[in-house]
């Protein structure tokens, strides 16, 4: 049985993201609880000493050709040979795209337990136990692992980014030994969407438009501009991206994407059980709808009934005076 926690910290262009640094904060309170230090894993690029600065002790990277691009084959390996070097009790990651492909096969290669899309943790008989929504956010669980190696993955936004300040990590690096198939499928290029917002699902504010926005031409003028106010990234309800208003990538929803942010704004969204099935974990949400019986308004922490053609651009003025 392992000690500490492993957390993934997951990179771009830019470098680390945020919710590497969530989780490294939140892993260095538990570890003080259940023992053991926290370690950073690190895939696709060397080093990680900076990622010290927010609770790790030691960075361990897999790094090389191999690794540069995603794969589920080599990152699966690659955070295999990670979690041999470092045998953690623990094993923190987003819940990311990536994270949520290769992280169950290296589960049920590990024999480990998983717990998924946590939004809270805490440390209690030695061991994390995860908070997660259940029933499309109708009900919350907690639940741990009750032997052997924990894998938890965590919603981007629950914990916040800690102070910093800590000393440089250890760098090390890990050597992987690729077996046959792990690199079935290689990434040959990447397109980066044109966007200086963060994406829906590790975005700390977010506005979004429903069907009632009517054209792609209003949601453009009502929706975005409102978003862009407080530096949210723009969304969107399925009725919206289906009447061709949005693209799909702005879907919030059970078959669009799962977001957790600080503040969602929602325009003219009814709060059917699909949409809210992904973002009723928002910490605020505030919701402009007509219907003062929109099912949106019982899971709201401020509702505005009216017409948000008339109180989206009221929102935005008062927006920008604050920003100004
Ligand atoms: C299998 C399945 C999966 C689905 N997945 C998703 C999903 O991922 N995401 C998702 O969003 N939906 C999903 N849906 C669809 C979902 O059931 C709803 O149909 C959809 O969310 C409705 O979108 P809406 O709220 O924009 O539209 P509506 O339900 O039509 O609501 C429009 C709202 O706008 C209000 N309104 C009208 N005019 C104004 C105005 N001027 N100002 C303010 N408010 C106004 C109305 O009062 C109403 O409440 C799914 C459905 C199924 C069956």
């Amino acid at each position: 049985m392992g000690t500490g926690i492993l957390v993934l910290c997951e990179h771009d262009d830019r470098g680390f993201k945020k919710t590497g640094f969530e989780l490294l904060g939140k892993a260095s309170e538990l570890a003080a609880a259940i023992g053991g230090d926290v370690t950073a894993a690190v895939i696709g690029r060397a080093g990680g000493a900076e990622l010290g600065a927010h609770g790790a002790a030691t960075a361990l990277s897999a790094s090389g050709a191999d690794f540069a691009s995603y794969s589920t084959g080599a990152w699966a390996r690659a955070l295999q040979a990670i979690v041999a070097a470092a045998d953690p009790a623990v094993v923190l990651a987003p819940a990311s795209s990536r994270a949520k492909d290769f992280l169950p096969r290296l589960a049920a290669r590990l024999g480990a337990g998983m717990v998924t899309e946590a939004t809270d943790l805490r440390a209690e008989g030695g061991k994390v136990v995860a908070r997660r929504p259940m029933y499309a956010g109708k009900a919350f669980a907690d639940a741990h692992v009750a032997s052997g190696l924990a894998i938890i993955t965590v919603r981007p936004n629950s914990f916040p980014v800690g102070a910093g300040g800590g000393a440089a990590a250890t760098e090390q690096a890990v050597s992987v030994a690729l077996q046959d198939g792990d690199l079935a499928a290689r990434v040959v290029d990447t397109e980066q969407a044109a966007t200086s917002v963060a994406d829906l699902t590790e975005a700390e504010r977010i506005v979004s438009g429903g069907r009632s926005v009517k054209s792609k031409e209003q949601y453009d003028s009502l929706i975005r501009p409102l978003a862009a106010s407080i530096g949210a990234t723009p969304g969107a309800s399925r009725a919206c991206v289906d009447a061709g208003y949005a693209p799909h990538s702005h879907q919030v929803g059970q078959t669009g994407k799962v977001v957790n942010p600080s503040l969602y704004i929602a325009c003219g969204i009814s709060g059917a059980i699909q949409h809210l099935a992904g973002m009723r974990t928002s910490r605020i949400i505030v919701a402009v709808n007509t219907d003062p019986d929109a099912p949106i308004f019982q899971h709201a922490t401020y509702g505005i009934v009216g017409d948000m053609f008339e109180v989206a651009p009221m929102l935005r003025q008062a927006f920008e005076q604050l920003e100004a």
